[in-house]
């Protein structure tokens, strides 16, 4: 019998829709593409967008900057960093949180996830209580979201301030509220692979008066922050604007248009995503030796990429298992790795934070870990070849 293999790119997202073309068209011929270059009257695409972003999201304040690291960066310089300050974050995350966590200033300090890849509640107290941290920045990795009344019962009780990376978990819920609107702010990214695609380009979101007016100055706002599309009265920059450094990081107008002309279909891709997220999840259940993480009835979740779990690999035959797989086209990420490989990193190659931790449960869940993504491209009948595939090489592996 001859294996089948699977022909499309992992990394091959969709067309910008036509309505975003058409509206990036119209700022270029404008020219006007500087999100503080308007003319009389006239509010430009980067304000709307925030109206739009905030509105969607039930929050008060958006601010649209360039990269979702960089929100993730001017939101612990908003929420009040001070230099060498120890910084919470799970160590299951991508390289940005902890560079996110440096620029500011900060330490990271790292908290072990569980076997359904969402931070530790348990250890999540204790590092709470050994660190004495005054900030937690969650990181909703590959779109899981823990308890999220248990985080911020713990945080309350605690007295940490919660940051949510959502660069994962943009159009998901827990327990009917929008993931994004459980900490003080809430950071996403419109990278290109993300829910929303403009290419670079992130959001940053909260309720507080204080934190979006400083974080608007951090983005390079100058004096024109008035010009924003989301902006506290005029009296509360009366200090901030003096006491607050441009960090210059502003959405520019072609990005905001391609962006807008996405978000009304933000939630309907959603749905297309969980559709084929279910139908691998389906087809991988069959096979007694591979682990799906469960998802608890009150995470409404993304699922645009999939990670799974054959805990009987060992070492040697995890790679046997990812080239085999490569081979046939379906291509895994391992976050088990010692060195770093393309986007994926785990938390002990990031040797710039001086951090020695032992996180052996992290590992231990992470070295028989596979992370697919599941872009919009592929239909529905694509995940049964994929689930086929992925199925078919673990049963010759540990037949
Ligand atoms: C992509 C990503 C970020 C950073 O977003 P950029 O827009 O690429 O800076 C942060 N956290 C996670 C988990 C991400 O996947």
């Amino acid at each position: 019998m001859t294996k089948s293999v699977f022909s499309k790119p992992f990394t091959q997202q969709e067309a910008i829709p036509d309505a975003g073309i058409e509206h990036a068209i119209m700022v270029l011929r404008s020219g006007r593409l500087h999100r503080y270059n308007t003319l009389e009257g006239e509010i430009s695409e980067a304000a709307l967008l925030e109206q739009e972003y905030a509105a969607y999201m039930g929050q008060r304040y958006c601010l649209a900057c360039t990269s979702g690291g960089y929100s993730l960066h001017i939101a612990l310089k908003a929420a009040g960093i001070q230099p060498g300050e120890a910084v919470l974050s799970n160590a299951f995350t991508l390289a940005p949180v902890p560079g996110a966590i440096d620029n500011a200033g900060g330490k990271p300090v790292l908290v072990e996830i569980d076997h359904n890849y969402c931070v530790d509640l348990a250890h999540l107290e204790t590092m709470m209580l050994q660190s004495r941290a005054r900030f937690f920045m969650i990181s909703h990795m590959r779109g899981h979201i823990a308890d999220m009344t248990a985080v911020t019962a713990l945080c309350k009780k605690h007295g940490v301030t919660l940051i949510e990376d959502c660069a994962h978990t943009m159009g998901a819920s827990w327990d009917g509220k929008k993931s994004g609107s459980f900490g003080k702010i809430a950071c996403f990214s419109t990278q290109t692979y993300k829910h929303l695609n403009s290419g670079e380009g992130g959001f940053l979101t909260t309720d507080d008066d204080q934190i979006i007016a400083r974080a608007i100055i951090y983005s390079g706002s100058y004096m024109l922050f008035e010009r924003h599309g989301t902006v506290p009265q005029a009296e509360v920059f009366t200090d901030i604007k003096l006491d607050t450094p441009n960090y210059s990081g502003r959405m520019d107008n072609l990005r905001a248009a391609i962006l807008r002309a996405q978000l009304p279909g933000l939630d309907q891709n959603c749905t297309r995503w969980n559709k084929r997220y279910r139908a691998l999840a389906q087809r991988l259940a069959n096979n007694a030796q591979v682990y799906l993480p469960q998802r608890p009835d009150k995470e409404s979740y993304v699922g645009s990429s999939l990670q799974f779990r054959v805990p009987e690999l060992d070492q040697g035959q995890v790679a046997i298992f990812i080239a085999g797989c490569a081979l046939r086209g379906v291509e895994l990420k391992w976050f088990g790795g010692v060195e770093p490989h393309g986007f994926t990193s785990r938390y002990d190659s990031w040797r710039y934070t001086g951090n020695s931790q032992q996180l052996p449960q992290t590992l231990e869940i992470l070295a028989t870990t596979f992370d697919l993504r599941i872009p919009l491209t592929f239909s529905i009948e694509d995940m049964d070849t994929i689930g086929s595939i992925i199925d078919e090489e673990v049963s010759e592996i540990l037949s």
